[in-house]
């Protein structure tokens, strides 16, 4: 180890090479047989549960926790994916407490939910490790539908349209299927190559042809797959991020936190990874949270997340900034940028004070520098390269065009998640199904 935490500049090597694996290791350790059962004891099997209603997908939680206490997790499995094909990855990273345990009665009552999120990971990961694949194709159909991009939406269109006959090819532009399942997600969420496993469990249904390197826009035009297939759906994501729009952006040393995360992502190992000693991270989302936390995790010696709205307006949960603190990285709230200033490259980051009234966010004369040589901007992604024609309002895609359906972070409404853009997918396939289908 050449480097330590107070090593000046961005460097690689911060840390001890067996820190590395420790940091990085699972977020929250999976349930064992014993503690899975323990867990699902917990429920009451609620009628009308408000947990099913909170998630996006609708899974059936009584049931599939009802499945684990009968000591049948595998059906468990089944039960989720029949709703959720992607269980396995939501488990790992759904913001559970806002959605179904916020909901769970026991949470209400006691302030300690079923472990709802743990225990479906322990229902798809035991039937996943028993190359469990239950779906089997309805009979060929003869329509072909295209799906451009292989994100959570993407995936879940796909997976469906096989289910109900049809053939799929999906068109990638990055080198792997997964979006930010693969390229986006905190490491520390999906240990073990997990995106990955779970691509190729989905796939396994067959039917799915999967065409990475290939960009709508650059290798193929929509017109072009209108004519050749029967359908098109549009899983895009937001490939773009929003500029800092401050003093000083251009300087070396500032980045965009989502490329950062990719690389982490892909890195083979996490040592050559260079990192900052002061790192700050402006935004208040969970790319915020991650770039910050791993930041932290790289051996960065401060880490600073500044957003400039309160802690009830930042869009990650109070649990993920929380986690954040644990961690060890600072938050400061109610601040924004002014200037990004250095000789050459990023040294500090001047912001002003702001307050948040009903004329909307005011600087305040008051300023303050935090020493930064690295500076992430994670203050949200933008649509890029959707095709000509089609409706955008509010920088998404509202307006579908006849043959083309759009689901996930690219389509107006919705949260931008993993959950949601796998309903959005699977949702846009029933629709295909029935248009392909009808009379
Ligand atoms: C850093 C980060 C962390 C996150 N953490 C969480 C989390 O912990 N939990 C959670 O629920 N959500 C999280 N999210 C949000 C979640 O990842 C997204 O909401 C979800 O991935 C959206 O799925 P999607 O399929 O719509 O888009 P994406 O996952 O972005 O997939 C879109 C795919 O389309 C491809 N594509 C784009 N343009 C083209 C083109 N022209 N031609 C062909 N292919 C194209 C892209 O390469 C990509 O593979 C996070 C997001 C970020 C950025
Ligand atoms: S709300 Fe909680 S207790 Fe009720 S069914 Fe859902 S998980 Fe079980």
């Amino acid at each position: 180890m050449s480097n330590s935490p107070l090593t000046p500049g961005i460097v690689p090597g911060r840390l001890p090479a067996v820190a590395y694996c420790e940091h990085f290791d699972d977020h929250s350790a999976p349930l064992d047989v014993h503690e899975a059962r323990v867990a699902a004891d917990r429920c009451y099997f609620c009628h009308d549960a408000p947990c099913i209603t909170a998630c996006p997908t609708s899974i059936d939680i009584p049931l599939f926790i009802r499945q684990i206490v009968t000591g049948t997790p595998e059906a468990a499995a089944r039960t989720i994916w029949d709703q959720n094909i992607l269980g396995g990855m939501c488990a790992r990273v759904c913001p559970t407490e806002t959605l179904c345990e916020e909901a769970c009665v026991r949470q209400t009552a006691e302030a300690k939910p079923v472990e709802i999120g743990l225990l479906q990971r322990f229902a798809t990961d035991t039937a996943m490790a028993k190359a469990m694949q239950p779906f089997t194709r309805a009979a060929a159909t003869g329509k072909s539908v295209a799906v451009v991009g292989a994100g959570p939406a993407g995936l879940a269109c796909a997976h469906r349209l096989a289910l109900h006959g049809h053939d799929v090819t999906v068109y990638e532009r990055r080198a792997k299927a997964g979006g930010l399942n693969e390229y986006g997600i905190a490491s520390y969420k999906t240990t073990g190559n997990f995106a990955q496993k779970e691509v190729a469990w989905l796939l396994s249904i067959g039917g799915i042809t999967m065409n990475t390197g290939v960009a709508l826009g650059r290798d193929i035009t929509l017109d072009g797959l209108k004519a050749e297939h029967d359908a098109v759906f549009l899983g895009i994501g937001l490939a773009g991020v929003n500029a800092l729009r401050a003093a000083g952006e251009d300087l070396a040393g500032v980045r965009d936190a989502v490329e950062f995360i990719a690389e982490l992502r892909q890195a083979e190992d996490l040592a050559t990874l260079p990192i900052g000693r002061d790192v700050v991270v402006i935004g208040g989302g969970m790319t915020a949270v991650d770039a910050a936390v791993q930041s932290k995790l790289l051996g960065a010696e401060n880490v600073t997340i500044v957003y400039r709205r309160g802690r009830d307006r930042m869009s990650a949960s109070g649990y993920e900034q929380d986690h954040a603190v644990k961690a060890g990285v600072r938050i400061i709230h109610n601040a924004a940028p002014l200037r990004v200033t250095g000789e050459g490259r990023a040294q500090a980051v001047e912001f002003a004070y702001t307050s948040d009234g009903p004329n909307g966010l005011t600087l305040s004369p008051e300023t303050f520098t935090l020493k930064a040589d690295q500076v992430f901007k994670a203050i949200g992604q933008t649509l890029t390269g959707a095709p000509d024609g089609l409706l955008i309002s509010g920088g998404r895609i509202a307006g579908q065009g006849p043959g083309v359906w759009v689901g996930g972070d690219c389509a107006a409404g919705g949260e931008d998640l993993t959950v949601t853009a796998v309903a959005e997918g699977r949702d846009a396939a029933e629709a295909i199904h029935a248009h392909l289908t009808a009379g």
